[in-house]
């Protein structure tokens, strides 16, 4: 503060003494320039100019100048005297002064060291200005000082205010929040809560202050000065998930983070705490598990977590040698009951079912619906044989009693199939498939009984497992042959169409019959690409025969209903196509069952083909409901009569009743009838006089391989 550019020491040089007043007034711009540096280094980073700081400093000056020019009345001194400021004008700039270093953030200590700079540098100015030995009147010092110190009281009184509004404002938003919030000391001690929490320690906010942790929530102080301990030495974030049971109603899950401030010394001043109620969240996340593992119908666990719970057990039993075993429960007549008395009905005795089984089995023992009216139970640490088969024989008697629902009674049984762990499978699929065929086979053996899993369920199941791992194979190494069973027209008795057929040609048996594998290809899901083959074979013979024949010749294909309605993708699709793009050169076989499932998919299907020429025949008919509005509403084109109305035909009255009876009722639709399996002249007369249309059989021929087929088709031209 040396630079006493710019400042009159006309009254230095003069040996005069000039009034504080006029130098203020007169140097104003050089006082303020020296205070510059330092309100510059104030204003740096703050939302405030130096230039701002600057005219607040001049305006007070002037004010001050002002003052010292007038004599203070008596009045003034009295006021003084009492502690009342009389400057009134500079007053309420001290106030503006107050407020505005409260609004840019200013400390307490910054306030004041303006205040202090400011003294120093008009002093100081002042001084130089008069010269060392100049005589500076004592009034206008001690006048000066008083401003000073008055504006300075000003400033602060206002800065005070301001700073505790800002905190009741500060305060208001955070008890307006439903968090908890509390401000700790390195101690453990509250120096600040919001609302929420004091409600929650049922006291005011204010009573708390000063308490420690412990006094406060004793249950949760251990804890929680862990934690303000960890946030005190890591200087970081710490964070956790508390759960508090409340006084009264449910207990409640918080979620909280313990934040240290650190003041400028690097040191952790404080830690403040949030904590939010997540309960309901919990709830949802509790609900979303639930609904993942638990049947909702009967609240047991579902399949997925019954086979995390048999891999538990069975780890566990491996460790510790011990037994466990798989019960496999079906019940016998509920599919009775679900048609006859509805499906809340059903799902009623379901739930009723569940209760009885649970309740023979210990709580250690895991019972789960797998899904429909199929049960498990792990029994962990059996000892004896014999204690599973009397239990087994108490669910039994349990699920036996009748069911009482909606007034009603019904009558259920149980089947059940026992898997043993390690006798009868090393891993949870093992098991849970071995104690289902052995629930199959009590099923097959009488219901209202149970099997354990024997070795010949083992060896047919393995023989399965066999079968099915080579019919892979017969699809890719090329095993599969298909043979042509020519259909006759009843008319001329000529070959007019053939029915393909498939046969597996085994390495070791031999020609397998499709009867023989046709239905693991179906549950195996293998049927999907064995049905496009055999129709891109069909297909090639039809167009080979048609061209050879001179004129079209119609091969019809077989579909299994599984494939058919269950099966889409990208296979299906191209097996679709073909089948459109081949037209009336091809028909297709399926059964009543197809049409019956009615669902959108099959219905669509159905209409693409009819609309693209391809012909429909229903197989087997007669055998199943044999709906005469499904022929219609799916334009069907053909109906094969099952061969086992034909095979009774000439013994029994019913089935000539009844071959003649669909021979008339198709006509009238107008679809043709074929009649497959006739082996007799008899029998082909029979069906000739009734009106059929086509007919198929040993009596014509076998089906043949594609040379043998040529020279039946060759002869009979
Ligand atoms: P299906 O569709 O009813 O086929 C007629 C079955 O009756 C054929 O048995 C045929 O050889 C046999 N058959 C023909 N004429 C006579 C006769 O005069 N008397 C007797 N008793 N039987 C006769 P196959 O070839 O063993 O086929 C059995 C079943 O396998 C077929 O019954 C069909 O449902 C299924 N199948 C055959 N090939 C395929 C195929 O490529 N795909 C699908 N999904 N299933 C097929
Ligand atoms: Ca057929
Ligand atoms: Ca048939």
């Amino acid at each position: 503060m040396d630079n006493l550019r710019g400042v009159s020491m006309d009254h230095a040089e003069q040996g005069t003494t000039q009034r504080l007043s006029a130098f203020i007034r007169g140097n104003l711009d050089a006082i303020l320039t020296a205070w510059d540096d330092f309100a510059r280094s104030l204003a740096s980073g703050r939302h405030v100019d130096a230039a701002a700081l600057r005219d607040h400093a001049g305006g007070m000056l002037r004010t001050i100048a002002d003052d010292l020019d007038n004599a203070e009345t008596v009045e003034e001194q009295h006021d003084k005297a009492q502690g009342r400021g009389a400057r009134t004008g500079l007053e309420s700039q001290a106030a503006q002064h107050g407020a505005a270093r409260v609004a840019s953030g200013f400390t307490f200590d910054e306030t004041l060291s303006e205040f202090r700079a400011l003294r120093a540098s008009v002093l100081h100015l002042w001084a130089k200005a008069n010269g060392q030995a100049a005589y500076m009147p004592l009034d206008d010092t001690v006048r000066f000082n008083e401003a000073i110190d008055e504006a300075l009281t000003g400033s602060m009184e206002r800065y005070a205010l301001d700073k505790a509004e800002a905190m009741r404002q500060f305060d208001t938003l955070l008890s307006s929040s439903p968090d908890l919030q509390c401000i700790l000391s390195p101690e453990g001690r509250f120096t600040y809560l919001n609302k929420t929490l004091a409600q929650l320690f049922a006291r005011e906010a204010e009573q708390a202050v000063g308490k420690q942790l412990g006094e406060l929530c004793p249950a949760l102080a251990a804890s929680l000065e862990r934690d303000l301990a960890q946030a005190l030495t890591s200087q970081a974030p710490v964070r956790g998930e508390i759960r508090c049971s409340a006084q009264p109603g449910p207990a409640v899950t918080y979620r909280y983070v313990l934040m240290p401030v650190i003041n400028q010394n690097g040191e952790v001043a404080s830690v403040t705490v949030t904590a939010r109620n997540i309960s309901e969240l919990k709830a949802s996340e509790d609900k979303i598990l639930r609904y993942a593992y638990y049947d909702s119908l009967t609240d047991l666990p579902n399949r997925m977590l019954f086979r995390d719970r048999l891999e538990q057990e069975v780890r566990h039993a491996g460790r510790t040698g011990r037994k466990i075993a798989v019960l496999y429960i079906d019940l016998d007549g509920f599919k009775e009951v679900n048609d006859r008395f509805g499906h809340q009905a059903g799902d009623k005795v379901l739930q009723e079912a569940a209760r009885r089984i649970s309740g023979q089995v210990r709580v250690s023992d895991t019972v789960a619906r797998l899904g429909g009216d199929e049960f498990t139970v792990i029994l962990t640490e059996v000892g004896k044989v014999s204690y599973i088969d009397a239990l087994v024989q108490d669910i039994l008697r349990a699920l036996a009693q009748p069911f009482e629902i909606d007034g009603h009674q019904a009558n259920i049984s149980g089947s059940i199939g026992v898997a043993l762990f390690p006798d009868d499978g090393s891993g949870p699929e093992d098991l849970i498939r071995n104690a289902d065929q052995a629930m199959f086979a009590a099923k097959k053996s009488g219901r209202n009984g149970h099997s354990f899993f024997t070795q010949t369920m083992r060896d047919s199941a393995w023989a399965r497992q066999c079968v099915l791992h080579q019919l892979r194979h017969a699809v890719a190494d090329e095993q599969l042959r298909v043979h042509y069973q020519p259909i006759v027209s009843m008319a001329t008795g000529a070959i007019v169409k053939a029915e393909a057929l498939v046969r597996w040609q085994h390495p070791e048996c031999g020609l397998v019959l499709p009867d023989a594998f046709i239905g693991l290809a179906e549950e195996s899901g293998l049927i999907g690409a064995i049905d496009a083959w055999v129709l891109e074979q069909a297909l090639g013979r039809a167009h080979a025969w048609s061209a050879m024949l001179g004129t079209p010749f119609q091969v019809s294909v077989n579909k299994s209903p599984s494939d058919f309605m269950v099966r889409t993708g990208p296979g299906q699709s191209d097996d679709l196509a073909r089948l459109l793009q081949a037209g009336s050169t091809v028909a297709v076989e399926i059964t009543e069952g197809v049409m019956l499932s009615d669902s959108p998919g099959v219905r669509a299907k159905l209409r693409q083909m009819h609309d693209a020429g391809v012909k429909l025949t229903i197989d087997d008919f007669g055998i199943g409901y044999s709906s005469m509005a499904y022929l219609k509403k799916f334009k069907v084109d053909f109906l094969k009569i099952d061969k086992s109305f034909v095979r009774d035909m000439m013994e029994s009255v019913e089935s000539r009743v009844f071959a003649e009876t669909i021979v008339l009722m198709a006509h009238r639709l107008g679809l043709e009838v074929i009649a497959e399996g006739v082996e007799t002249p008899e029998q082909r007369d029979w069906l000739k006089a009734a009106g059929c249309d086509f007919a198929q059989g040993f009596l014509y021929s076998e089906a043949r391989d594609v040379p043998g087929f040529e020279a039946l088709l060759g002869a009979g031209r």
